[in-house]
């Protein structure tokens, strides 16, 4: 057996997702799965490229790895394999992410690829993400893998196996003055003090580090430690998110209410704060209705989504068209399609109610389509007629 190892060029690939071109970048999309890829293989001599969509890789790849997301954009999955396969046919096409952990037969049936590959890399997990190859002003920390929850509408339990970083490991990736971090419930980490104690005094060339939470946080544990709430903001912790996504009555009310009043006593604005909530799923429109006023009231935005299941493989709702049947998109038995876009509607009109601080009747619709300087002149303006 040869003792040099035969180095690869390899074509790491981001599938041609719906994704607006000026949210690439965006946080929630950032193919950091690929990037650790490319400092892993980078580090054995391999020759790395990144192509996000389809088009050709200037040299004729080994290797060609392409991510997945959610498994219902499986035929952009397709699509993908099937373009590089037509003008590469002699490369190696493996699948991995999300898709392709949640639902490997079907990936490998569907897509054609060569090979699916489950969970996350291991070598690869332990690498820096190669920055160098994409433009953003952010990196992105994994503080912690899994959940300690098992939520029916999730699929992190089923993607990832619970483990936590110290203070030593997450202090040694930083790089950046703004972090993202991508932990699913970052509280319940038990180092979690000395995680946010280091945040708020640490320093990134002479600057201190502003962070964010894509997930959000959970609330019942805060309710256990309520100095927390105090400890995030300390540490510059922005766009805090917080979940309501079990029933509404009186004691769901009585806790909602709590994790507002912990995170004001903060020193956040209420208007700034984010409740997330699922709806197209088991609670109706009603309930659903009942609690996005419950948070008109409270003076807090709404952050939706919008169920699939988790084997949903197609998705073609369409906000602009008037109706769709699930023929469509997913809609749960409890939900009709009407009342799928009225639920959205309520919930734009509800944020931009709440962020521009103007009642349920003054709002415009016009408000939605200017950008926030112009809003806030034309609200100017109807305040003073
Ligand atoms: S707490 Fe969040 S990450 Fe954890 S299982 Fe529930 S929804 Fe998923």
């Amino acid at each position: 057996m040869s003792l040099i190892q035969k180095k690869n060029k390899i074509l790491l690939v981001e599938p041609e997702f719906p994704i607006p071109t000026k949210s690439k970048n965006h946080s929630n999309f950032l193919p950091i799965g690929l990037l650790k890829l490319a400092t892993y293989y980078r580090k054995k001599g391999n020759k790395i490229k990144l192509n996000r969509g389809n088009h050709p890789a200037g040299f004729y790849p080994d290797r060609i790895l392409i991510t997945s997301l959610f498994t219902y954009w499986a035929d952009y999955v397709k699509e993908t394999v099937q373009y590089y396969r037509k003008i590469y046919p002699k490369s190696k096409i493996e699948v991995g992410g999300i898709y392709a952990t949640l639902m490997p037969e079907h990936c490998k049936e569907h897509t054609g690829c060569d090979k699916v590959f489950l969970a996350q890399h291991k070598g690869a997990d332990a690498c820096f993400p190669a920055y160098d190859l994409v433009d953003v002003d952010y990196q992105i920390i994994h503080g912690m893998r899994g959940c300690t929850n098992k939520c029916p509408f999730c699929g992190i339990w089923k993607l990832e196996q619970k483990n936590f970083k110290n203070i030593k490991q997450i202090k040694k990736e930083i790089c950046s003055n703004h972090i993202i971090f991508y932990d699913n419930n970052m509280l319940v980490n038990p180092y979690i003090e000395e995680i946010l104690e280091m945040l708020a005094i640490t320093k990134y060339k002479e600057r201190v580090i502003h962070c964010e939470c894509q997930s959000g946080f959970d609330g019942r544990v805060l309710m256990q430690k309520p100095y927390l709430a105090k400890m995030l903001k300390k540490s510059r912790f922005e766009n805090i998110r917080v979940a309501w996504d079990f029933p509404y009555n009186e004691d769901s009310v009585r806790m909602v209410e709590s994790w507002i009043m912990l995170l004001e006593n903060a020193g956040y604005k209420r208007n700034e704060i984010f409740v997330f909530m699922i709806y197209n799923w088991k609670y109706d429109y009603t309930q659903l209705e009942r609690k996005r006023a419950k948070c008109f009231e409270l003076g807090v935005q709404i952050a939706d989504c919008r169920y699939r299941p988790l084997n949903q493989t197609f998705d073609k709702y369409n906000p602009r068209t008037k109706k769709q049947t699930s023929k469509d998109y997913y809609i749960h038995p409890n939900w009709t399609d009407a009342s799928i876009r009225q639920f959205r509607r309520n919930v734009r009109k509800h944020n931009i109610c709440i962020r521009y601080k103007i009642s349920w009747d003054r709002y415009d619709p016009t408000l939605e389509r200017l950008n926030s300087r112009k809003r806030l002149i034309q609200l100017e303006v109807k305040n003073i007629t």
